[in-house]
């Protein structure tokens, strides 16, 4: 039987040699790493193919996920990027650390464990100018005090998010204003900080050009490990495979037509009116993937293919490949948006291509 059309084809073995490679890495300056698994919504097998390449921790913004790896016997320190309120009981109950900002959220953590009979562990996200999450910096000693009154909750280390909606890029300076403040509420509060967790796959460029990390001790990487770029300028790291998942879609209707429409043009399916350069007549392949099943921008094609537009089931290609018939398949390669897309997608399989290295 012919394998299922849409899939994503996702090589175990690359990522956990990803994983590895970056655990040795950021290891030499003392870094550990969270493993992220949100983009691939929790997937236990890619989770443990990360564990088995050394990350310490396995991150996730969302408990469905962190549930489903639970459940599927992922034994590890789990990490939950984003915390609500209306969420604690589940989080006190079955998470190691949550990363946190909210102090009534903090307070119903701990009412939680309580309850629990536990103590939950906390990350404290600070926000240094990517105005995402995190608690201003001049608010910090004081959120440190009242959590320190709270009877079930540990406050584990102070963390950093950037280059996310801001798209604030994570240097020197930022880490440098991040271990001053840890130092600092480490003195003023007399506490100890264990973790101090300096950022995503956006750290990458400062971590390689960096002679000292100050107290910088842990990121938590997703895109660097799945995909293997860094995220500032989504450059390939050297050394890591940038092609663990490829979408492969089968071709439909492959004929030769003219790159010109002919008749009036009006708007498309979704309300664009579309524009076209006349390059005669050119071979356009049809694949059996749309705007439903997949983000048709985070498709990477080879050179000799090019995404011309898509609708809800179908994406039209130009390509002089006359190899692409009907029937046959073509590969992609993923952005990280392709990637979150694929993998949440209901329509596309998902199909492992190679035993995990023990
Ligand atoms: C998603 C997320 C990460 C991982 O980001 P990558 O760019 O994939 O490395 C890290 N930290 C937080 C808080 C996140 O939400």
């Amino acid at each position: 039987m012919k394998s299922y059309i849409p899939r994503i084809e996702i090589s175990l073995a690359q990522i956990q040699q990803n994983a590895h490679f970056l655990s040795e890495l950021y290891g030499q300056k003392g870094i550990s790493l969270m493993g992220v698994s949100k983009s691939t919504l929790g997937d236990p097998a890619i989770a443990q193919a990360m564990m088995r390449g050394g990350v310490k921790y396995i991150a996730d913004s969302r408990l469905e996920n962190i549930q489903r790896m639970q459940q599927a016997g992922v034994n590890t320190q789990f990490v939950l990027l984003r915390t609500a309120l209306s969420q604690a009981e589940w989080v006190a109950g079955n998470v190691d650390i949550s990363l946190n900002t909210e102090f009534a959220t903090v307070q119903a953590l701990s009412q939680a464990a309580a309850m629990w009979g536990k103590v939950h562990h906390i990350i404290l996200m600070v926000e240094l100018g990517d105005l995402r999450e995190g608690i201003l910096p001049s608010d910090l000693g004081q959120f440190v005090q009242a959590t320190l009154r709270l009877s079930h909750i540990k406050i584990v280390g102070i963390g950093c998010n950037l280059a996310c909606f801001g798209g604030v890029k994570p240097d020197n300076q930022k880490m440098q204003i991040l271990s001053e403040l840890v130092a600092a509420i480490e003195e003023s509060c007399q506490i100890d900080l264990p973790i101090v967790s300096g950022g995503n796959s956006a750290n990458h460029e400062w971590y390689a050009a960096a002679r000292q990390v100050g107290r910088i001790n842990n990121l938590r990487l997703g895109e660097a490990i799945l995909l293997g770029c860094e995220t500032v300028n989504r450059q390939p790291i050297d050394g890591l495979h940038t092609s663990a998942f490829q979408l492969i879609a089968e071709v439909i209707e492959s004929k030769d037509k003219p790159s010109m429409p002919t008749g009036e043009i009006c708007q498309d399916a979704f309300g664009h009116v579309p524009q076209f350069v006349d390059r005669g007549i050119r071979r356009r392949v049809i694949i059996g993937i749309g705007r439903q099943d997949m983000l048709i921008s985070g498709l990477k094609p080879d050179s000799d293919v090019e995404i011309l537009g898509a609708s809800s089931d179908h994406v039209v290609l130009d390509s002089q490949n006359q190899a692409l018939m009907v029937g046959s398949e073509v590969n992609f390669n993923l952005d990280y948006g392709g990637l979150l897309a694929a993998m949440t997608s209901p329509f596309i399989k998902k199909k492992f291509i190679d035993c995990p290295v023990f």
